[in-house]
């Protein structure tokens, strides 16, 4: 997997339509993309995988910690929100520019109120600079040093060294040097106006996270449904980040979509349900293809925890080994047990009362019933990135053999195939179009719902198998001469190449036991 080219398979997913660049006759727009037809069809496919997995069939029907079904409802709440959501949620407050964090320290800096204690002469000699900031301790500390490596200093902005430096720059206060984040704008969220005036009364914010929208109607969905907790809110949808940096292709967007859980539970339970949700989202990547060594499920160290999850009961990401990454993995997911801080803020910042009654908790009367207990329920927050899963998919099902006609092709798995299946005549002519039209008219009618079924008569056979593997078609079904007086036709498998004869009858029910009944 290491070896795979990030190169080559940018190439191959805008060669074939997955994916484009947002604009591109404009010259692009930098961290924006579009889904071409097949790159459209395989999120949805993942989407609606997440879909089925999470709101329709929570878990497969796997029984929660509690002994019971897993009880989920879907939601779908608006881009924009009322600012003061994001008040509540920490997105807006104090955050207006790049800022930079110190791993070691947790101290968070304006990335432009930095400065660096350098050599006068300029060379370095491989030793750690020193990062202070104007008028604080740290600028007299750090000159101390500076002076002891190098005699005469001077100082330069942070901004000025470049990147590759960094891990020699030692942050104010920390004690080991390569400490400090890249910059980033924590008011990473676009600004909009609501309404025709423009003014700073009518500013809105195009939403960072799909999580808030959640939570906002958190009372709404327990009040009008007759769901008790523990029980969960799914939705998916688009999200905006005015990142820094954009890069490695999707990875890293400005724009994006994703799939968020929030579970809510008694926070005696909150453990529990973490791991149960920890695992049961691993299950799911390795399920719709990312099986393997190239996905792994990092713990998060207790000191890498935001602050409301230190005391929570832990915060692990799903990590995937992207060409770019490697031999490091990026996070497609992260699953964080949010205490009840989200509820708290917006309980605060909302002045509504957002505790549940739970009639079956607190003491035992003595006629035998429970006293009931008011509490702020817990949350556990898988959280998922379907342009981050879409891209490591399509890393992973990239496959490069020299030895076959087509040297390139998508391994995706056929849930996730963007074309189903594809009917050829061998010939367009001796009557092998007509049978090939009836076999395509006859599974486009039964399989439409999970995708589409090609047609191609155009070029030679083995360049139509060469655009299918490309595109991850799983099955080829070709009418040939024996078509017509046997009455069968060759399937070929995408993965293997081999192909075999079966029954022109049998076709449908051949692809309904390997994609679902349609
Ligand atoms: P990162 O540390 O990579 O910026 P994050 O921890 O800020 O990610 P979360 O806020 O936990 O991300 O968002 C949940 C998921 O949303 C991530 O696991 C990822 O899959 C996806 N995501 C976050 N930011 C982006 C982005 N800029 N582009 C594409 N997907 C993203």
């Amino acid at each position: 997997m290491t070896n795979k080219s990030m190169d080559k398979i940018m190439a191959l997913a805008k060669r074939r339509g997955f994916v484009y660049q947002a604009s591109e006759i404009y010259g692009g727009i930098n961290g924006f993309w579009d889904y071409g037809p097949l790159g459209a069809l395989l999120k949805k496919n993942l989407r609606d995988a997440w879909w089925r997995d999470v709101v329709q069939n929570p878990c497969r029907g796997a029984l929660g910690p509690n002994g019971e079904p897993v009880r989920m409802l879907p939601l779908d709440t608006c881009i924009i929100q009322h600012p003061k959501v994001w008040e509540a949620s920490g997105h807006i407050a104090g955050f207006n520019d790049p800022m930079v964090d110190c791993r070691e320290t947790k101290a968070r800096y304006r990335y432009d109120h930095l400065f660096v204690y350098v050599p006068e002469s300029g060379d370095t000699q491989g030793k750690p600079v020193f990062c202070f900031m104007p008028d604080s301790p740290s600028e007299a500390k750090q000159k101390k040093k500076a002076e002891k490596a190098f005699g005469a200093i001077r100082s330069v902005p942070l901004s000025s060294i470049p990147k590759e430096e960094w891990p020699r720059v030692l942050a104010p206060e920390a004690e080991k040097p390569g400490s400090l984040t890249e910059p980033r704008a924590f008011n990473l969220m676009f600004k909009t106006y609501v309404g025709a005036t423009a003014s700073e009364d009518d500013v809105a914010y195009l939403r960072p996270e799909t999580a808030q929208g959640i939570f906002v109607q958190f009372k709404n969905v327990l009040d009008t449904t007759r769901v008790k907790l523990p029980f969960g809110i799914a939705q998916t949808g688009k999200a905006f980040r005015n990142e820094v940096t954009p890069r490695n292709f999707t990875f890293r967007s400005r724009e994006f979509e994703q799939m968020e859980i929030e579970f809510f539970c008694h926070p005696s339970e909150a453990a529990d349900w973490y791991r149960f949700w920890r695992d049961a989202r691993v299950e799911f990547w390795k399920r719709v293809g990312l099986a393997g060594e190239n996905l792994v499920l990092r713990e998060h160290d207790r000191d890498e925890l935001a602050h409301y999850a230190r005391e929570g009961a832990g915060t692990s990401d799903v990590e995937y080994r992207f060409p770019f990454t490697a031999p490091g993995f990026g996070e497609l997911e992260g699953i964080a047990h949010r205490t009840s801080f989200d509820l708290a803020q917006h309980q605060k910042h909302a002045r509504v009362n957002l505790e549940v009654f739970d009639a079956e908790r607190g003491e035992l009367l003595p006629n035998g019933a429970r006293k009931g207990e008011k509490y702020l329920p817990h949350v556990i927050e898988p959280s998922a990135g379907l342009d981050r899963g879409v891209l490591a998919l399509l890393c992973e099902a990239y496959t490069e053999d020299a030895s076959r006609p087509s040297p390139e092709l998508l391994r995706l798995h056929p849930e996730l195939a963007p074309i189903k299946a594809a009917v050829f005549p061998l010939v367009n002519k001796d009557g092998m179009p007509e049978i090939s039209e009836r076999l395509h008219a006859e599974l486009t009618r039964r399989f439409c719902r999970l995708g589409p079924i090609e047609h191609d008569v155009k070029q030679s056979i083995g360049k139509r198998y060469a655009r299918m593997d490309e595109a991850g078609c799983p099955y080829c079904f070709t009418v040939d001469g024996e078509t017509v007086t046997s009455q069968t036709v060759t399937v070929r498998d995408r993965d293997t190449g081999a192909q075999e004869r079966i029954a022109l009858d049998r076709v449908s029910d051949f692809l309904a036991e390997r994609l679902g009944p349609g």
